[in-house]
């Protein structure tokens, strides 16, 4: 019995993936939800998301949103969500550097919330591109 997983991010076509397992970053930390999970709800960090089957294994950055498991369908809704393929790590480097510019200015006018926030986007976003380029085997539908 798969897991039958929807991820929905706003302006993106809603994916819709049967898998094995799924590994994802909560604000507690990583979590994975095989078949026949206590239901849950849980709110996610920036960080990856693992989709697996078989051999097959399915990488994506998700900005944070929140994660339901109820009767193994798996419902995750994201502040933003890339395949590790799609992601432009240009922009997501340039990203982080304007991010870390700004809290090394840590002055008054400086939104400290917002920048860690969008410091911790790019670094998830960097890392499931890395992880994409050096071991990612992804499947397409
Ligand atoms: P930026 O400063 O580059 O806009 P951000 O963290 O502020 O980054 P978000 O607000 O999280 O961007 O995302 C806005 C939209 O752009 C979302 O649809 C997201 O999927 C997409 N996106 C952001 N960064 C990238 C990237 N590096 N590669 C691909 N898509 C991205």
């Amino acid at each position: 019995m798969p897991l039958h997983v929807e991820i929905i991010a706003a302006e993106q076509p809603i994916l819709t993936i049967d898998v094995e397992v799924v590994v994802a970053t909560t604000v507690s930390g990583q979590i994975s939800v095989l078949p026949q999970h206590e239901p849950l709800l849980t709110l996610l960090a920036p960080g990856e998301l693992r989709l697996g089957r078989g051999a097959n294994e399915m990488f994506l950055a998700l900005a944070g949103g929140y994660l339901e498991v109820r009767d193994d369908h798996v419902t995750i809704l994201a502040d933003a969500a890339e395949r590790a393929e799609d992601i432009d790590v240009a922009r997501a480097e340039g990203s982080r550097e304007r991010a870390t510019a700004r809290l090394r200015e840590a002055r008054s006018n400086v939104d400290v919330v917002r920048a860690s926030s969008a410091l911790a986007r790019a670094v998830s976003r960097l890392k499931a591109a890395d992880r994409y380029r050096s071991r990612g085997v992804t499947r397409s539908r």
